[in-house]
């Protein structure tokens, strides 16, 4: 039977080797694979070829394997070859490391040895010190140099006594010297001491002749009373103050870059904390209690601590708290009266008045005459206060209605008037009587001049109308000191909202804010201008001491207009001669020219 070789399960490596690349074989029988695609080979030849095949193969394996057993010897005696050597060089390495123990033992006991016998010899080595005086020694034993030896030792010690005792003698007389000058220098330092200790009590006995002059002064003057707060330099600003106190006169302070000084009623120092200058002014509130009225002012330029004095901070509150806190706190230990305490709180922008404590705080409220008497404004809140806590909220409610706007001089500039009107009634539980008293507390709005906060439109129409009525007030507290038959209330809004809390027997305190910082030295000087004609005065002779007459102020006030610093002459009260002083208000044709109101 023919099997083609393709359809026989031939080991495919033989089939491949038969195929591929090799000169044709001879299979024996003349049968040669090469030519088996077209020879039929039968199956006992392909047997027989594939053996011989298979024989060819095991004798070459056969010869590999020789070849790898001899190579394998070789390395075999390469290996001992290599590991001989290595044993010889690891006995070399081992003799060496013996050797150079020994020599090193060797080293260090020399060395031992050598440093030994070196501190031997030092610590026997004598001192060349002892070997000098062992020579000298050998050289005095003579008893003749001896003898010369001593006889100069006694000479040197008797001339050494000598001036010893000189010593002392000059030591002594240097002390009674210093003893005696000394006593002078006491005697001058204490004459000195009762000298100046007698000049000191002779001007603290002056201050308090002028203290108790000032007093009288005042009682004469009556209810108008003018106070001084210098706003601290603050560390960052730098430089120094423009003001000097004197530690015994808080009455007086002095400018002396200008060579000025001011006198007033009280003049704080500039460490004064919010609850002094409260000290100072809770009095005249608690006189609010018994039915008096009473107006406290803050005056000064923008940013010279008006708001501080009046508000303050939540954590250390000004004038307005305090005083609701005192009148509250008054009026809770009463026992046979009762009292109504009520706050309304307004601000006058550019001559509107708004209310700061009610809903609609852009409606424009007016001062109206009562068809009864007396002045009221319709429409305005009023809240009763009951609790302190009541007080916190007044004052937060008014601060977030009232209006500032930007200028130069501060970001937060106040352009208005802020008034807190406190009224207190008071009934008598046994005799049912009433009397009622008024707080008037005013924040006033800057009165820094228009050229320097450098503001234009409606910010000049603003500052043209905070100093007329700043001007106004000066008018009217003027008119109200010296009795004159006019008083131009109704010439600003302000005064005439405060006409009933102002004349009579009401009593004014003004607060003078002033800068210390050089910078502000010129809107310094207005301010204390300004409150010290409001604190001068020209009293009646008939019951003016003539001591009294008029304290050191710089100008009669009565001969003046009141002037707020303004640098457009348009707002200007007073009429100024060509060197720019304000000349007599009678000389030039008033416009203050109303009738009393009351
Ligand atoms: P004004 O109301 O006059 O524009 P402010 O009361 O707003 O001025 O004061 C301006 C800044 O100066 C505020 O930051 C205020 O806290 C600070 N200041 C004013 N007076 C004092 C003072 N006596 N001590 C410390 N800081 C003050
Ligand atoms: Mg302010």
């Amino acid at each position: 039977m023919n099997v083609p070789v393709r359809n026989l399960n031939l080991d495919l490596d033989l089939h491949s080797r038969l195929d591929v690349g090799r000169p044709a074989m001879e299979l024996g029988s003349g049968v040669q694979i090469k030519g088996c695609k077209r020879k039929a080979l039968t199956i006992p030849n392909i047997w027989e070829e594939r053996s011989k095949w298979l024989k060819y193969e095991v004798s070459s394996k056969d010869e590999t394997i020789k070849r790898l057993q001899a190579k394998t010897l070789e390395l075999q005696a390469e290996l001992k070859s290599v590991k001989e050597a290595k044993l010889h060089q690891e006995v070399e390495l081992k003799n060496e490391r013996d050797d150079l123990k020994v020599q090193y033992f060797k080293a260090r006991n020399d060395c031992t040895a050598q440093f030994d016998q070196y501190m031997e010899e030092r610590i026997n080595r004598p001192l060349p010190g002892i070997v000098v005086v062992k020579r000298k020694a050998q050289g005095v034993c003579d008893p003749e140099s001896l003898q010369a030896l001593q006889e100069q030792v006694q000479e040197l010690q008797a001339e050494n006594l000598a001036m010893k005792q000189h010593t002392q003698i000059l030591h002594k007389s240097f002390a009674s010297q210093v003893e005696k000058v000394s006593l002078q220098v006491q005697e001058a330092i204490k004459e000195n001491a009762a000298l100046s200790l007698s000049l000191l009590e002779k001007y603290k006995r002056e201050i308090v002749k002028r203290k108790a002059l000032h007093d009288t002064l005042v009682e004469l003057r009556g209810n108008i009373r003018v106070y001084m707060r210098p706003k601290p330099l603050r560390q960052s600003e730098g430089g120094v103050s423009v003001f000097s106190h004197d530690p015994y006169d808080d009455t007086v302070v002095s400018v002396p870059m200008k060579s000025r000084s001011f006198q007033l009623e009280k003049v704080f120092s500039p460490e004064a904390t919010q609850s002094e200058v409260f000290g100072e002014v809770s009095a005249l509130i608690q006189s609010v209690l018994d039915g008096r009225n009473v107006c406290i002012f803050a005056y000064g330029q923008t940013g010279s601590g008006k708001t501080y004095t009046m508000e303050g901070s939540l954590e250390d509150p000004g004038v307005n708290q305090r005083a609701l806190k005192l009148l509250y706190e008054e009026t809770q230990s009463a026992t046979n009266m009762t009292y109504e305490i009520k706050a309304s709180m307004m601000e006058i922008y550019n001559e509107t008045i708004r209310d700061l404590l009610g809903s609609e705080p852009n409606e424009r409220l007016e001062v109206k005459m009562k068809p009864e008497g007396g002045l009221h404004v319709p429409g305005l809140v009023s809240v009763p206060v009951k609790s302190l806590t009541e007080i916190n909220r007044i004052s937060k409610v008014a601060q977030e209605n009232r209006v500032t706007a930007s200028t130069m001089m501060n970001e937060r500039s106040s352009r208005s008037h802020c008034i807190l009107c406190v009224s207190v009634e008071e009934t008598n539980r046994i005799t049912g009587s009433k009397s009622k008293g008024r707080l008037n507390l005013v924040d006033l709005a800057g009165s820094e001049r228009v050229s320097k906060s450098q503001v234009e439109g409606a910010r000049l129409k603003e500052a043209q109308s905070i100093n007329r009525s700043l001007s106004c007030l000066g008018d009217v507290i003027n008119a109200l000191k010296n009795h004159h038959p006019h008083v131009p209330y109704r010439n600003s809004k302000l005064t005439y909202l405060l006409q009933e809390s102002l004349g009579g027997d009401s009593k004014t305190i003004m607060i003078l804010q002033a800068s210390s910082h050089p910078d502000n030295l010129n809107e310094t000087l207005s301010t204390l201008s300004f409150g010290q004609r409001v604190f001068s005065v020209e009293l009646n002779s008939k019951n003016t001491p003539s001591s009294a007459r008029r304290p050191q102020s710089e100008t009669p006030s009565s001969a003046r207009k009141f002037a707020v610093p303004n640098d457009n002459p348009s707002t200007e009260t007073g009429a100024r001669t060509p060197t720019g002083s304000l000349v007599k208000a009678s000389s030039v044709p008033s416009r203050l020219n109303v009738k009393r109101e009351t």
